[in-house]
């Protein structure tokens, strides 16, 4: 999952005149928690607006995983508190401001002491209690703070209304798991999204309809530690993320599934084997590994070693040949000497990486290896991070340079730039055009991909049929 904003969006329905605007940081989870907070304040007559400005509550969703997560929210705050005293001043009412996500979950009190004009802070866990919230705020007149990790839980008490899509509906994330036990040295997931939790499978298959309903194709199922999946299956049992890919897969219309993010030591035997015989699950799979380093795993209690990575990737492989992997890495936890580092770069050369996201370690307030001896220096971390991302820089050329003269079935969702094009995503994720019908959208078909761009993968359909 990455960090950076990525979607700013708006409540989506015609309302009774109030405007909402979301800026959403951070990760799928989060752009998925955006549109579910959007869903709870419709009934109450919110309306969508494109921009802060335009906009009767603002909800800041925010991210705490990257370094200065806090800074960059008090200044966001900033920019939205003068946009509120601009809005006054040309007559329009209050805005009413609300902090969502990770940072209010952890930093609620101090945004209440350093942002006194913010309304309502909530925490991931709570969004469901949205409109109690603004109900409060408005007889309050004051700040409304509720992080707490409440009994109940929020799936329960969302609107039953088509979920988060993209690519034109035809693709969406669906949240099955959240929180985490693991503890990682140097991560604050399981401080502010709590302790990990699974849906129950009938909730999960509730809104997977709903979505195949309402034309979405591939889903991405959502969670911080998503192959640790363990739903109640409605017969008294539990079920794995394997079971449940298999019943996502049998509901018509549904063609990929994808899962993300997948922690190495909840690969289990099934999850190889549904990598063999699920064919909906892609052959794409993100398994963030952090270090090549044996010590370093150890110091950042990460629960496998280096080897027993090796071994699930080989294993993933034998049962799905054509699996490719992208991981995340992070260069400089404290006490990484330069053969650490080594020992990373072997491993990313042995595995060979399709895509990866890779960081700089920055201390997150309250972790353990925050207040570790041995801080590596910044100026090591940044040479590190160089030659790391150089060398995954080489491998995802060449894993893209390597499609070239391969059918690669694609999922067309959208109309291409140029006139006449449509475009899609492979298994993979690449982007893919090509020229051909519009009627195609919606459809998978086996495309011969010819060239490369720098962003994306052009080619030729193979014949305008859908696959089946
Ligand atoms: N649950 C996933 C796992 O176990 O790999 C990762 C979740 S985390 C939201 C996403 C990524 O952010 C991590 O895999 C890690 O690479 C990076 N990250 C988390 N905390 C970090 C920190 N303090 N410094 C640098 N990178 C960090
Ligand atoms: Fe964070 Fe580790 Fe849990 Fe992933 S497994 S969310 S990195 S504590």
């Amino acid at each position: 999952m990455t960090s950076d904003i990525i979607r700013q969006e708006s409540a989506n329905k015609a309302g009774t005149g109030k405007t909402l605007h979301v800026i959403t940081w951070g990760c799928q989870m989060n752009v998925y928690d955006s549109a579910r907070m959007t869903d709870v304040l419709r009934p109450l007559g919110y309306r969508p607006v494109e921009a802060a400005e335009e906009a009767d509550m603002v909800i800041l969703n925010t991210c705490h995983i990257r370094e200065r997560a806090a800074e960059k929210v008090f200044s966001e705050l900033g920019r939205l508190r003068k946009l509120g005293e601009e809005r006054r001043a040309a007559g329009h009412g209050r805005t009413v401001i609300a902090v969502a996500g990770c940072v209010a979950q952890a930093e609620g009190e101090e945004i209440l002491a350093r942002a006194p004009f913010v309304d309502i802070i909530l925490g991931p866990q709570t969004y469901h209690r949205l409109p109690e919230m603004v109900a409060r705020a408005a007889r309050a007149g004051g700040a409304v703070i509720d992080t707490d990790f409440p009994a109940e839980t929020k799936f329960d008490f969302l609107p039953a209304e088509a979920a988060p899509q993209t690519d034109g509906n035809l693709t969406a994330f669906l949240t099955i798991q959240e929180g985490c036990d693991k503890f990682c040295s140097f991560c604050v997931v399981p401080y502010t999204r709590g302790a990990e939790t699974s849906r129950p499978v009938a909730s999960v298959l509730a809104e997977a309809r709903r979505m195949a309903a309402g034309g979405v194709r591939e889903i991405t199922l959502l969670g911080q530690n998503v192959n640790a999946y363990h739903g109640e299956d409605g017969s008294g049992g539990v079920a794995t993320l394997a079971g449940l890919a298999a019943e996502l897969a049998a509901i018509p219309g549904i063609g990929r599934i994808r899962y993300t993010t997948s922690h190495p030591r909840d690969v289990d035997q099934s999850l190889i084997d549904a990598h063999r015989d699920n064919r909906a699950l892609m052959p794409f799979l993100h398994l963030p590994v952090q270090s090549g380093s044996d010590r370093i795993l150890k110091a950042m209690n990460r629960g496998h070693t280096a080897e027993a990575y090796r071994d699930v990737v080989r294993r993933l492989r034998d049962a799905r040949p054509d699996l490719a992997l992208s991981s995340d890495f992070i260069v400089g936890h404290p006490g990484e000497t330069d053969e650490d580092f080594e020992a990373t770069m072997r491993l990313i050369r042995e595995i060979g990486f399709a895509q990866a996201f890779s960081f700089k370690y920055s201390p997150r307030p309250g972790t353990p290896a925050a207040g570790a001896p041995l801080q590596v220096d910044e100026a090591v971390k940044d040479r590190r991070l160089q030659a790391l991302q150089a060398l995954l820089r080489e491998q995802q050329d060449a894993f893209n340079a390597d499609m070239i003269g391969r059918t690669l079935p694609v999922l067309f969702t959208a109309r291409g730039r140029k006139p006449g094009q449509i475009a899609g995503r492979s298994p993979y994720l690449q982007a893919v055009h090509v020229d051909g019908p519009e009627t195609l959208i919606g459809q998978t078909a086996p495309v011969l991909i010819t060239q490369r761009n720098s962003n994306s993968l052009g080619g030729v359909l193979k014949r305008e049929r859908a696959c089946a």
